[in-house]
């Protein structure tokens, strides 16, 4: 027995994954696109009837909301990633249950991350965001040298794999303007690499609205919450 919303989930869910294979296939993506499900406001019974169809990728943007659907879902095969502004008083918690956070800003969170990730779990997977836009709303690295200088940190704690970069640009109607921003990240994220000397292969970038600039400009993880929850529930 399917419930009315299960079936919406079920058609929002293939839509998506069709678009993303879609897009794909017209910019020749030379890897898969992960489709990361982002859940914020969103109940767990949705996540977990989206689990029963194959999705394992869940972000959420506050550490309560996402602790409180982990304990409910435990015993579901989901890696969560946690996308949203994160405070230094909240890293013990969010290190001992992400699989991912991308929303790495500053360099205080990295000993924090480090010191609190429990021995028994792999290493925490963490982005960079950047704030490509400048804008004072969002927050991000906003130059190149202080990208650098956060993942030289990072990168002397074993439990802590950095493995890129994440974005939310500026809202643009039309798709030039949006491929613009994700193409910068795109040169910063090889600029990265080259100064790492290792090759970073996460570009967290892509949303409902965005999608398919973010994957013509070489996305590998999008983060898509409206195009298969609905419109989000007022808090
Ligand atoms: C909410 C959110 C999303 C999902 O946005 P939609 O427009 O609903 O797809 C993606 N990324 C971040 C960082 C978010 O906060």
């Amino acid at each position: 027995m399917h419930t009315l919303r299960q079936q919406q989930l079920a058609d929002n869910l293939a839509q998506v994954r069709q678009q993303i294979a879609q897009h794909c296939e017209t910019y020749r993506c030379n890897q898969d696109v992960e489709l990361m499900a982002v859940s914020k406001f969103h109940a767990a019974d949705d996540i977990a009837y989206l689990v029963s169809l194959g999705q394992t990728q869940f972000g959420e943007n506050y550490v309560q909301e996402l602790l409180q659907k982990q304990q409910q879902l435990a015993q579901l095969a989901i890696e969560w990633h946690f996308i949203g502004p994160l405070q230094s008083n909240k890293c013990k918690e969010i290190a001992a249950v992400a699989s991912w956070i991308h929303s790495i800003d500053r360099a205080k969170l990295i000993p924090l991350l480090a010191k609190h990730r429990p021995t028994t779990m792999p290493p925490l997977k963490l982005c960079i965001q950047v704030n490509i836009d400048n804008e004072a709303s969002k927050s991000g690295v906003r130059s190149f040298e202080e990208l650098v200088a956060l993942a030289d940190l990072i990168r002397q704690y074993p439990n802590l794999s950095l493995q890129g970069l994440m974005v939310i640009p500026e809202m643009h109607q039309q798709l030039s303007e949006q491929r613009r921003a994700f193409a910068q990240l795109s040169d910063w994220q090889q600029d990265l690499s080259q100064h790492l000397g290792i090759p970073l292969t996460t570009k967290s970038m892509g949303m409902s609205a965005d999608l398919e600039a973010a994957i013509a400009e070489g996305a590998t993880i999008v983060r898509i919450g409206t195009a298969i929850f609905g419109e989000r529930p007022v808090k």
